[in-house]
């Protein structure tokens, strides 16, 4: 494509970076170079540390869990997320996916399904779509073996997370996921895939309901966690 046809189209259909609204230059997808380089990475030290690790690691065996990148205030990735989940944007979800995918290759296994985190119908009929499920796709792009699952749902509306005290968001996400059809899950590599982590309540469920089905083993991935809690 041709610059005049660029700029033409820039000025019809403008596209801007996720997280500083910059105009995008022609090979910029999403995010701008700048924001690009600034993405908050974790690091493995810091993995250990992640409050939602220490939860679940000491009550399961996870095969995985990897948070990518550091969720704070207004940093790069709290504005993706954002942009993900509140400005109708499902390609932020994808390159999210592929980046995960990128990273997560060689410690998933080939042949392992991966399940995103279900939003009550209502909601998702809200947003027209589900972030994590963007973020899944991304990542089965990036590594074509892996297989989707939509077999897990939600069972109730929770009411807001952030309006409660931290216990009862804990005892609000018990059994709140139903499982459809077990054999999508029986002895497979089951990988859980989040936008964002926070406490690890929700995926403590999500763990306590798939282990209904015996899978091979579970893990978990997120796009982003914050750091603390
Ligand atoms: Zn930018």
């Amino acid at each position: 494509m041709g610059n005049l046809v660029y700029d033409f189209l820039q000025l019809v259909y403008p596209r801007n970076c996720t997280a500083c609204s910059k105009a995008l230059q022609k090979e910029e997808h999403v995010l701008c170079t700048t924001c690009f380089a600034d993405l908050p990475w974790f690091s493995l030290g810091e993995m250990e540390r992640n409050p939602a690790y220490l939860v679940l690691s000491s009550l399961y065996d996870l095969s995985i869990f990897y948070a990518m990148l550091r969720y704070a205030d207004q940093n790069v990735s709290q504005r993706m997320i954002q942009s993900l989940k509140y400005k109708d944007d499902p390609q932020v979800g994808f390159l999210l996916g592929q980046l995960l995918g990128r990273r997560c290759k060689n410690k998933i296994a080939k042949d392992a399904v991966l399940l995103a985190i279900p939003l009550h119908s209502t909601k998702e009929k809200i947003r027209g779509y589900n972030q994590s499920e963007e973020i899944v796709k991304g990542m089965q792009y990036e590594c074509l073996s892996w297989q989707i699952t939509t077999t897990v749902r939600r069972k109730v509306n929770t009411v807001t997370q952030t309006k409660k005290s931290r216990a009862e968001r804990w005892e609000n996400v018990a059994d709140i996921f139903e499982i459809q059809d077990m054999s999508e899950l029986q002895a497979k590599h089951v990988v859980i895939v989040d936008d964002v982590i926070t406490t690890g309540s929700t995926i403590l469920s999500m763990i306590k309901c798939i282990m209904l089905a015996n899978p091979k083993s579970i893990g978990v991935v997120t796009a982003a966690s914050p750091s603390k809690i």
